[in-house]
């Protein structure tokens, strides 16, 4: 299956911003954005960024396909149907990226990062509606619930990630139920409840030209 292989640190370099894709270690003064906040590559440090509306449209696309982990032509796909539902393309995109099964586990915080919950899925370890998903675009509905599976109740990465979630701030439309090892979506999110700074309407300029 294909994926996305650039180093975590190295894109967010190059978008210029933290990503949050490495887990715990992102918060730390061990983040390259901290130690060194400019781009990748021999140019890095002149500081030189296109400007032009094109360039700002195509640098917020990449940042939503990296910080989700989504190849192109996945992305693409997300953008067609998102565009075929009624409401706002730029939200019924976000919407559908949130609602992946990899996310959603990143989300309850069964997994450091979206790369490790993609990982778990893959590894079979999560269940949803008391059935073994092992696709990690796996689109989760409002009442599905989302279970460590028993067998992996004792594995260090997802306890450690427990440890943590739910610090910061609430997603009003997911429930956790740490003892339980279990988590439900309770419905699609709002915009508002989404919290990223990425701008998707530039997303959709940019598909519209
Ligand atoms: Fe990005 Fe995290 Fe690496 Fe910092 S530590 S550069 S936020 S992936």
């Amino acid at each position: 299956m294909a994926r996305y292989t650039d180093a975590s640190c190295r894109q967010c370099r190059r978008e210029g911003m933290k990503l949050f894709l490495k887990g715990s270690r992102c918060l730390t003064d061990k983040c390259a954005i901290e130690r060194r906040g400019y781009a990748p590559g021999q140019h890095g440090q002149s500081g030189r960024r296109k400007g032009s509306e094109y360039g700002f449209q195509l640098r917020e696309k990449q940042k939503i396909r990296r910080i989700y982990g989504i190849l192109e032509r996945q992305f693409h796909g997300y953008f067609e149907k998102a565009s075929r539902q009624k409401g706002i393309t730029g939200e019924n995109l976000l919407v559908l990226l949130e609602c992946r099964l990899d996310n959603i586990s990143y989300r309850l915080g069964f997994a450091p990062s979206r790369k490790a919950a993609r990982q778990l899925v893959l590894h079979r370890h999560f269940t949803v509606n008391d059935r073994i998903v092992d696709i990690p675009s796996f689109q989760v509905k409002p009442g599905d619930i989302i279970k460590v599976r028993e067998k992996s109740r004792n594995i260090d990465l997802i306890h450690l990630a427990l440890k943590d979630a739910g610090k910061g701030f609430e997603l009003p439309w997911l429930r956790l139920d740490k003892a339980k090892m279990e988590g439900e979506l309770l419905e699609r999110p709002k915009r508002l409840d989404i919290p990223t700074t990425v701008q998707e309407q530039m997303v959709v300029e940019l598909y519209s030209k």
